[in-house]
């Protein structure tokens, strides 16, 4: 007989926001059947740490409870009287002050006009895997006046979850001053709710909304969920550029107040749409980290594929985005492309190692697409692999997997080839000089190596710089150790657009701003071109896929 599942763990939480300044928050769940268990404050989410800062007041009732710490400050040892229920209480509140700044996108942010969390950052909760399964409610009440909630389960007052706890662990809160509009796409229409005044219309952000996803949508060829929501919110000022975050069934994206909708803007939303497949629909991932270069990096390498198809973006402008995953990666002082190069700063090594799985990922995905089109003469692509991996979603997400699904379409030794390049994050891969796949073709060329000069860990706090490098781009134009940085603007990765940085000198009020282009040494990098037989344009796109 097979064994009888665990019935879901139900959980009850209620939001009240009548206080200005902060939620208070109430869980309540029965208690651990063997009388004790974990209970987990937030504590990091992405780059954010110490998220625990954000509960206050934290307090247990019930029948013979107790809350002991453990040896980690966001994690406390529940007891209770088994078979009776527990009440948690506690305050979320937002552990910083000032403008909202990249630097604190992923704290939990309570101001009078926007709430914002998620169920990593504000969710107090037993320990529990991933997978468990859960059936929570939530419950808003005192929301202001004029405020509209939005979250990844709707906009009602009283919403249910049944399913893993990743997908609650996952979740997005928002409750605010939004403006919301429903966007009509095929397979169901996705809720925009948008914060705060921009230089673009909601009007205008819609239809590129629709294009996006609907493009997105027809590559994977289902609608993903039934319900989805897209939710904008700007930035305080002094930030430029862009941020986004996936959720379940939801994608956030904070951006500067000036920002318009760009090719980079663009790019984020067809990143940040891309996930709600790639991995949340093609099977459970049990470590996202060592995932991440399928994860990040496939997700790096269709999102401007994706546009380009769309005709949301140009073969020209196409090209010119894969050149500058191209020369971060290979051009990367540190170790990332190219073994054996020195690494410039244990600073930079940190942002590189972050960074690598998106690039690395990218251009195995380039390759491999390259790959799986020469060896069937144009029958499969990349894209046959991943709508392979979409139709067998019951199954966990593992590179094992992967690879198998990858073993359909290219011979042994590439598979192999590929599992090298995915198991040695050093490992040069081995573009070849000509065809990549139709329309592309690739070159080595002599191209600027970007580096910025200034420790990037640096760019996302308001901490006084040190350790610029001496030697480095931004020493040569002025920028210096003790300086405060007050804002900057950038394009990651790419040598041939400017950087500014927004300067303050200590004991004195006035501002500048340092420009200067973020490069090193020129170094030899493949370069992608459009092939001249596509440069015509014969079908006008899809210089990523398999058609041409
Ligand atoms: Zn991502």
């Amino acid at each position: 007989m097979e064994p009888r599942p665990e019935p879901p763990r139900r959980l009850a939480y209620r939001f009240d926001l009548r206080q200005p300044g902060r939620v208070h928050v109430s869980l309540e769940t029965p208690s651990p059947a063997a009388g004790a268990e974990m209970l987990d404050l937030p504590s990091q989410w992405a780059e954010a740490r110490d998220l625990q800062r954000s509960i206050e007041n934290l307090k247990i009732t019930g029948s013979e409870v107790s809350l002991e710490p453990t040896s980690r400050l966001a994690r406390f040892t529940l007891k209770a009287k088994p078979g009776t229920l527990v009440r948690v209480d506690y305050d979320l509140v937002q552990d910083w002050t000032g403008p909202l700044r990249a630097s604190e996108r992923h704290r939990v942010l309570i101001g009078p006009e926007l709430v914002e969390f998620n169920g990593d950052t504000g969710l107090v909760a037993p320990k529990m895997e991933t997978t468990a399964a859960v059936q929570v409610s939530f419950d808003f009440v005192n929301l202001p006046a004029r405020h509209v909630l939005v979250t990844s389960f709707g906009t009602d007052t009283h919403q249910t979850v049944n399913g893993p706890w990743g997908e609650v662990a996952n979740a997005l809160f928002v409750a605010g001053e939004l403006s919301t509009r429903q966007i009509p796409l095929p397979g169901g229409p996705v809720l925009l709710a948008t914060a705060g005044h921009w230089s673009f219309s909601d009007q205008e952000l819609a239809l590129k909304l629709r294009a996006i996803l609907a493009a997105e949508r027809e590559f994977w060829r289902t609608s993903g969920s039934s319900w989805y929501a897209v939710v904008l919110a700007p930035y305080g000022t002094g930030t430029t550029g862009g941020g986004g975050s996936a959720f379940t069934h939801a994608f956030s994206l904070f951006l500067a107040p000036s920002e318009h909708i760009g090719p980079e803007t663009e790019s984020l939303v067809a990143h940040e749409a891309f996930h709600a497949w790639n991995p949340a629909n093609l099977g459970t991932v049990a470590d996202t980290q060592r995932l991440a270069w399928f994860v990040e990096g496939f997700t790096t390498f269709y999102q401007d594929v994706l546009l380009e198809r769309g005709h949301l973006i140009d073969q020209e402008m196409y090209v010119r985005r894969l050149n500058v995953i191209l020369r971060d990666l290979f051009g990367s002082p540190t170790s990332m492309g190219t073994p054996g190069l020195e690494v410039r700063s244990p600073l930079d090594d940190e942002e590189t190692r972050y960074r690598a799985p998106y690039l690395r990922g990218a251009v195995i995905a380039l390759w491999l697409n390259g790959e799986i089109v020469r060896q069937s003469g144009g029958r499969w692509s990349l894209d046959d692999l991943m709508r392979g991996l979409l139709a067998e979603h019951g199954e966990a997400l593992t590179a094992d997997r992967i690879y198998a699904t990858a073993g359909r379409f290219v011979r042994p030794a590439t598979v192999a080839a590929f599992r090298s390049m995915v198991d040695d994050g050093t490992a040069q891969i081995q573009l070849p000089e000509g065809s990549v796949g139709p329309c592309l073709s690739m070159h080595s060329k002599q191209a600027w190596s970007y580096v910025l000069g200034v420790p990037a860990s640096q760019l996302t706090t308001r901490a006084i710089l040190h350790d610029v490098d001496r030697e480095g781009p931004a020493f040569r134009d002025g920028v210096r150790d003790g300086q405060m940085l007050l804002g900057w603007s950038l394009w990651r990765g790419d040598a041939d657009h400017e950087v500014a940085l927004e300067i303050r000198e200590l004991g004195s009020s006035a501002v500048r701003t340092i420009t200067y282009l973020p490069r090193g040494r020129l170094r030899m990098v493949p370069q992608a071109e459009v092939s001249p037989e596509c440069a015509q344009g014969l079908r006008g796109g899809e210089v990523g896929g398999a058609g041409c």
